[in-house]
């Protein structure tokens, strides 16, 4: 497969799901715009890091996910977008009824409005050059609920929803928009919540793992950012061009539950 010629955007692609995806992108040939709201030294190296290695382009560009014009200005920046991979994202853990309100804001902001605008930017480009992808990073969370997880449940749904949405309007064009839908996927997200976790049950790192994060991941496997990447490749190929509108879960069985 290559994707020689086509420029993808990835947000939120300074770590985690975003840095595997943005990774297998430029190693199936495409250039990448990596973007996340800091703009350090190590998020300009990242990228030069990653032209070495895959022998493609690759720039970062600060963009915060929460402002709806620097969305949009993403796009404008990025000069051309074939595939648009939404994949920032956080998450806040607590009962609705003590859920801080500026949390809610925050990640129905990074998680659901950023799609938004990101897509609106998008799609008139793809639309000049004639081809494009949209993928969306929704969760097992997007099909599923768990308790003390309103906003985040919230927004990966609305990503759902979205996602079909977006494929009806360009279901006669050479566009295409899907959601992946992983599971729990060892990444600085995730490990963040293993103190927490920890503390909350009284249990080892070790249990935290397996009884509690993965009792829901019939596999008992953490899913890699690899296999998340190599999921937005195929997406991105001429194989996926009929997929559209659909989610794809990388979940060990979570949703089959
Ligand atoms: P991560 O914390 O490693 O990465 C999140 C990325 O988003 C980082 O690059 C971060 O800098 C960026 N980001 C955060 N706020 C931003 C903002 N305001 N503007 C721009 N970028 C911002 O997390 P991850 O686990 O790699 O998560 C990536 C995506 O995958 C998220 O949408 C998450 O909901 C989804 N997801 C993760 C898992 C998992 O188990 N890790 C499971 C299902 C879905």
């Amino acid at each position: 497969m290559s994707l020689q010629g086509k420029t993808a955007v990835v947000t939120g692609s300074n770590s985690g799901i975003g840095l595997g995806v943005v990774r297998e992108l430029a190693r199936a040939g495409a250039n990448v715009v990596l973007n996340s709201f800091t703009d350090s030294e190590q998020d300009h190296a990242l990228a030069e890091t990653i032209a070495a290695e895959f022998g493609v382009s690759a720039r970062y560009i600060k963009a915060d996910m929460s402002v709806a014009q620097e969305c949009r200005d993403l796009i404008a920046s990025a000069g051309a977008c074939d595939i648009l991979v939404n994949n920032a994202g956080i998450q806040h853990v607590s009962p609705i009824d003590e859920f801080p309100q500026e949390k809610w804001d925050a990640i129905i902001s990074i998680n659901l409005n950023s799609v938004f605008h990101t897509t609106a930017a998008a799609l008139p480009v793809m639309r000049a050059a004639g081809w494009g992808r949209v993928v969306n990073i929704a969760s097992a969370h997007g099909l599923t609920a768990s308790p003390f997880k309103s906003a985040y449940v919230a927004a990966k749904h609305g990503v759902v929803g979205m996602t079909k949405t977006v494929a009806l309007e360009t279901a006669q064009e050479p566009i295409t928009c899907n959601a992946v839908c992983p599971g729990y996927v060892l990444t600085p997200l995730v490990e963040a919540q293993i103190p927490d976790t920890m503390a909350e049950y009284d249990m080892d790192r070790e249990t935290v793992i397996k009884d509690v994060m993965l009792a829901r991941q019939p596999s008992k496997e953490f899913a890699t950012v690899e296999q998340l990447g190599g999921t937005v490749a195929f997406l991105c190929s001429d194989s996926a061009a009929q997929i559209t509108g659909t989610t794809l879960s990388v979940d060990g069985g979570w949703t089959a539950l």
